[in-house]
């Protein structure tokens, strides 16, 4: 577990406060930004499950709508002990300025479940997704609100979240994104966020004339947005020197071979048991001397505890809010290079949103134009952010806050609302 220093303050307190300096800059009207400051809508429900053992669970379960204005709500379900409403406001309002950043046409939102999937059977779990989604069903919808799978969830679960709405509408697979293909999802909707994280590092690295092969990598977390992110990094030529689990890390100076760490995890190993290399702490992947660093796992994992520690130059946050408020100051003022998560881990959304249409048009999209039209349009927001920080010569996340913003606020005070 990570301890964020008593000093620093997380969550949705520092949304709105970058949404406020944002919007100071952008000259936003008053009316608009009280708009924005709140979520729309949140529900909070009980989530009673009967356990294997015959006793019943009462786990608590969250759905905030922070933003609808450029279309229909949109963002993951988190199952995970610390899936507060706290921390689901903040990640619902991440999706709002991700997705209108990206140009894909969904406001935010985001679900949790206050439970610990490890500690759960299958069948425990799915009895968890199908009573969660019963209990939000009335708010989600195919035009209104779609879930998808975020830390603590996957495609099997959005199986059995389309199982259970079903149950209630009818056969809907729109209703979800991350699904397995075999029931709707899309080809390449499971690598997007990894590969889009790997898209805006190259692109980054052309702009600073930096070859690939020269800039060795470190990834913390190896789930599915780390993994993918590894391999599709090594891949791409770039020596991946280092991955970890929450157990610890793996190491090799002259790069892994991530197909074999896979290979490794994927047999029951331990990332930091892969023979051949040296075994590291995550703490000390966080400061190897490396030139990329991605966080991947957990939010907060750089604060200012650790931060000074940090010797790689870039940052892609592949993670949602990997790094403290202060931590990212404190990192931006010694000039570390940060590609903000809005920006860094919006494949996962792009192609949700490239599932989303194939299912409404009962069609599917071959993996070779998934991956194509992620790429254009990853490739063009990292430009207009490149682009816009440069010229202002303010930092990505910055530049990347004041185009999000712009835009939700046009498409509110187009609708009239206010
Ligand atoms: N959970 C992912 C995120 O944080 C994906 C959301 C989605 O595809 O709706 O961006």
């Amino acid at each position: 577990m990570v301890t964020v220093p008593a000093t620093e303050t997380t969550g949705y307190d520092d949304a709105v406060e970058l949404l406020e300096s944002t919007a100071e800059e952008l000259n936003l009207r008053d009316d608009v930004l009280l708009l924005l400051r709140r979520p729309h809508r949140e529900l909070h429900v009980q989530v009673p499950v009967r356990m294997d053992d015959g006793s019943v669970s009462v786990f608590s379960g969250i759905r905030v709508q922070h933003n609808g204005a450029r279309g229909p709500y949109k963002g993951g379900v988190r199952f995970h002990p610390e899936a507060d409403l706290d921390e689901v406001r903040t990640l619902a309002s991440l999706m709002t300025w991700k997705c209108a950043l990206v140009d894909v046409p969904f406001g935010g939102a985001k679900g949790g479940v206050q439970c610990d999937p490890a500690q759960l059977s299958v069948s425990e779990l799915n009895r968890v997704t199908r009573r969660y989604t019963q209990n939000i069903a009335h708010l989600i919808g195919i035009n209104r609100d779609i879930p998808a799978p975020d830390m603590g969830t996957n495609a099997q679960t959005m199986a059995w979240m389309m199982d259970a709405y079903g149950q209630l509408e009818g056969y809907t697979p729109g209703i979800v994104t991350g699904k397995p293909v075999a029931l709707g999802g899309s080809l390449g909707r499971e690598a997007a966020t990894g590969r889009g994280v790997v898209l805006v590092l190259q692109q980054l690295c052309r702009d600073l004339g930096r070859d690939p092969k020269t800039q060795s990598v470190a990834v913390q977390g190896f789930g599915n947005v780390g993994s993918w992110a590894a391999r599709i990094a090594d891949e791409a030529g770039f020596p991946v020197v280092a991955v970890s689990d929450i157990t610890g890390a793996t190491y090799d100076e002259t790069g892994l071979d991530i197909t074999a760490v896979m290979n490794h995890v994927n047999d029951g190993g331990l990332v930091s048991e892969f023979p051949g290399a040296s075994a590291i702490t995550n703490e000390e992947l966080l400061s190897l001397p490396c030139d990329v660093l991605i966080p991947a796992a957990n939010g907060d994992a750089i604060t200012t505890a650790n931060c000074d520690n940090v010797r790689a130059d870039i940052i892609i946050e592949a993670a949602n809010h990997p790094l403290t408020t202060e931590a990212d100051d404190a990192l931006t003022q010694r000039g570390t290079l940060i590609v903000p998560d809005i920006l860094a881990n919006a494949g996962g959304v792009i192609v949700s949103y490239f599932e989303w249409t194939q299912n409404i048009q009962q069609f599917r999209w071959e993996e070779k134009q998934v991956n194509g039209e992620l790429a254009t349009r990853i490739t063009q927001a990292y430009r207009s952010v490149s682009d816009l920080s440069r010229e202002r010569r303010i930092p990505m996340r910055r530049g990347a806050y004041l185009l999000a913003v712009k835009r939700v606020a046009e498409a509110i005070t187009m609708r009239g609302f206010v």
